[in-house]
């Protein structure tokens, strides 16, 4: 999988959106479990997504 595709996919997740029809759950945790630098890149989206959060709730 193409790390774009799968960046797609994380942002979809962490938004709580479906995941593009391309690309199931197991296909992107199987990429994230090999691809370091999609994992860094979801944990950063996943802090991200989290302090727009909370500054919504303001
Ligand atoms: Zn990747």
């Amino acid at each position: 999988m193409d790390c774009s595709d799968s960046r797609t996919a994380v942002s979809a997740r962490i938004d709580g959106e479906a995941p593009p029809p391309e690309i199931p759950d197991g296909v992107l945790d199987a990429h994230l479990r090999e691809c370091a630098a999609c994992r860094e890149w979801a944990r950063r989206a996943e802090r991200l997504r989290e302090l727009t959060t909370r500054l919504s709730e303001w």
